[in-house]
């Protein structure tokens, strides 16, 4: 039997701290999205902020092998006057031909949160959904709180479930928005569900969330009790600790066949290139030993391990790399490598760029090329992946000279482009890397603060570039970016200035957020 994968990397992993993505950028990822075989794409929330509607005007104009998009919003009040007819009214407008409400069932929240009474709740489910319905619109209904909702009110929280079903909701979602429940309780949960609702014909979904590392057992224990769609996000991407992990459970149904007899449209072998983009385009780090997609998830270090694999794969793995599209690292190009070899390789690794894109990009290959023996694949994406992330930066790192070792204070002479203007500064340091950030300091006065400052290497070896993650707080938001570079310094320096530029967007973003507010300032911006 087919399980339905809903991804909402885009919605709900987008609202995890210090992620944020250009409208472009989403595009990107949605492609890849409809490649890897979901069924649904939940790309955004239109009525939020308007970068967000310039999104869903760009992916009009997409196509789609697979995947259906869908948009999100809030169960509205049809009765309380225009500003707030005006969420349901976007989604009603916006091409997506699914749209995915999200409502409250837990009385407890009704009471403290939002102060609405639950006859007047199940009127809003009730009429939102009907009016998306009678617009021609697929409606998901995603029941927030559900599960903290069944075990303070089973019959209350049912009947939220119920008043979705029968104005037309085509899926109905409990959701564990808060990530506490356990599998036997979402067990029983669904089973209710199941029987409160099985023979409506209605279709019902999962969406868990992974604060108690349930996200995942969670989902496959609904679609044991009747679940039929998964809402999931790549990476496990998401607020707080995150959503389910979409590779995770489309595994977990593949190599547990045998117990969970379900499938997905999912090509698995795009699991791995999909888990990169993401990473990439986020700047946020897969952890290490995380399933599937962490670089140790299928390394063995220790001695007995190491024979066990040898003599048989399956001694110690329960799937193989290859069946999710891990490669073995290979020697791919050096200097000798011309342009038609770079355009081969950016295919095989799954990237298209425009025109000038992949001038610049060969350029920098060959830069690096010429300073370093070996060029792995992974060079390249983290070449192209910075090439892809810096394309509208505002302020671009033109040369660094530091002068660093055991006799301080180190120091540091940076050029920067400026919106076209070059400007250089010369700053101390307590440290090479302080005197780096100072120089950016001097050069774009700002009051973010550095929340995080990692390196590691994209591959072994000394000469392998170094790749810096950079994460800038400011007004109480954060953003992080990625630099690459053979020097650690020059990587820290990109990595700093990407992470600036995104605040440079987002504070333009804000501006053009305060328009909207007043369509928003009825309600609680909290979401499942
Ligand atoms: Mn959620």
């Amino acid at each position: 039997m087919q399980v339905q994968i809903y991804d909402t990397t885009l919605r709900d992993g987008m609202q995890g701290e210090g992620m944020s993505l250009s409208a472009a950028e989403k595009v990107r990822v949605a492609h890849r999205l409809d490649e890897l075989g979901v069924d649904l794409v939940e790309a955004g929330f239109p009525s939020s902020n308007p970068k967000e509607l310039e999104l869903f005007s760009l992916l009009e104009r997409e196509t789609f092998d697979h995947a259906q998009i869908a948009a999100f919003g809030m169960t509205r009040r049809r009765d309380a006057g225009a500003s707030d007819d005006a969420g349901l009214r976007l989604l009603a407008d916006c091409f997506a031909p699914v749209c995915t409400l999200v409502g409250k069932t837990w009385s407890l929240h009704l009471e403290k949160v939002v102060h609405v009474d639950r006859e007047e709740n199940l009127r809003m489910i009730a009429e939102s959904v009907g009016f998306l319905v009678e617009q021609g619109k697929r409606v998901v209904y995603d029941a927030e709180h559900f599960f903290d909702g069944w075990r303070d009110d089973r019959d209350y929280a049912l009947a939220c479930l119920r008043a979705a079903a029968e104005a037309g909701a085509e899926t109905v979602v409990p959701c564990d928005t808060n990530g506490g429940s356990l599998p036997p309780a979402i067990d029983e949960a669904m089973r209710d569900v199941v029987a409160e609702l099985g023979s409506s014909g209605v279709q019902l979904g999962i969406h868990c969330h992974n604060d108690a590392e349930c996200g995942v057992a969670n989902s496959l224990a609904g679609v044991r009790a009747g679940a039929r769609q998964i809402e999931c996000t790549v990476n496990g991407i998401g607020e707080r600790a995150g959503n389910a992990s979409l590779e995770e459970v489309v595994m977990a149904m593949k190599v547990r066949n045998d117990v969970l007899p379900f499938w997905t449209g999912v090509d698995a072998t795009m699991l791995t290139r999909a888990s990169k983009l993401i990473s990439a385009a986020t700047s946020f780090p897969v952890q290490y030993n995380k399933a599937i997609v962490g670089r140790n998830a299928f390394a063995h270090e220790s001695g007995i391990h190491q024979d066990g694999m040898l003599k048989h794969t399956q001694t110690y793995e329960i799937m193989t790399p290859e069946s999710v599209g891990v490669k073995q690292t290979s020697l791919v190009m050096g200097k000798h490598s011309g342009r038609h070899a770079f355009v081969h390789k950016l295919k095989e690794l799954g990237y298209e760029l425009a025109a000038n894109q992949l001038e610049d990009a060969f350029v920098r290959f060959k830069t690096l090329a010429d300073r370093k023996k070996h060029v792995y694949d992974e060079d390249i994406e983290a070449l192209v992946d910075e090439e892809i992330a810096t394309a509208q930066d505002r302020i671009k790192l033109v040369s660094l000279s530091v002068i660093a070792g055991t006799r301080g204070p180190q120091r540091a002479t940076m050029k920067l482009d400026i919106e076209g203007k070059t400007m250089i500064e010369e700053c101390d340091g307590n440290g090479p890397v302080d005197a780096t950030f100072n120089c950016i300091k001097a050069l774009v006065p700002h009051e973010a603060t550095l929340e995080l400052y990692q390196v590691h290497a994209v591959t072994e070896g000394t000469d392998a570039q170094a790749e810096v993650s950079v994460r800038l707080a400011e007004s109480g938001r954060s953003v992080s970016a990625k630099g690459a570079d053979p020097d650690t310094l020059v990587a820290s320096a990109k990595a700093y200035l990407g992470a600036l530029n995104k605040l440079i967007i987002r504070r333009q973003r804000g501006n053009l957020e305060a328009l909207v507010v007043a369509e928003r300032r009825t309600h609680s911006t909290e979401v499942v």
